[in-house]
């Protein structure tokens, strides 16, 4: 079973920084895969992959120029697209939890279009206020995994923190 978020809409120069966002609290918060549709950025793949490789993996993050093929080809999976619009995420999550395939997060840009909220399994709601993409995939993953994504280990790190109250470190990790 894999968890891939999607994000839809990419603009390339007014949303570099948050589809960057996106993806690393994907990561972060325990999703497999980042998919993102809209312009093509080759340089959030170099970023993200950057950081895959000094932080551990796996991770997989790739552009997809036809959301809808690539979602067409996807169809045993299931699919929660994530939106102020949804169902509050306390009664959707237990359903989705039961879930044994593949899932797909949807999130959107600056407008979605009304097809996905058709093509859904589940319209999901993080508050029903406006906020964030980022925000959004972090809440939503962290309520899935019910907070074990905050202790994961990623795989062949080269950097480790060394977690202190005060200050800052870093430690190299040797590779065995
Ligand atoms: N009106 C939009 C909507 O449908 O939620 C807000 C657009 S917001 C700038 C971009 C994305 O953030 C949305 O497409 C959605 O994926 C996510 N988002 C924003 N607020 C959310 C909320 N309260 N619950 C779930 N997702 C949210």
């Amino acid at each position: 079973m894999t968890i891939t978020v999607l994000r839809l809409g990419h603009r390339a120069h007014r949303d570099h920084r948050v589809t960057t966002h996106c993806a690393l609290a994907a990561r972060a918060f325990g999703a497999d895969a980042f998919v993102f549709s809209g312009e093509r950025d080759s340089s959030i793949i170099l970023s993200v992959n950057d950081v895959v490789k000094r932080w551990g993996g796996p991770f997989d993050i790739t552009y997809e120029f036809s959301w809808r093929r690539w979602l067409a080809a996807r169809k045993k999976a299931t699919i929660v697209h994530l939106t102020m619009y949804g169902r509050e995420l306390e009664e959707s999550i237990p359903k989705i939890r039961k879930i044994k395939g593949d899932l797909i997060i949807i999130v959107g840009g600056e407008k979605v279009p009304r097809e996905v909220y058709e093509l859904a399994d589940y319209n999901v709601s993080v508050t029903l206020q406006p906020h964030s993409e980022v925000a959004s995939i972090a809440v939503f993953l962290d309520r899935y995994f019910k907070g074990k994504e905050l202790t994961k280990t990623f795989h062949k790190p080269e950097l480790r923190i060394v977690p202190q109250d005060s200050g800052k470190e870093v430690e190299e990790v040797k590779s065995e």
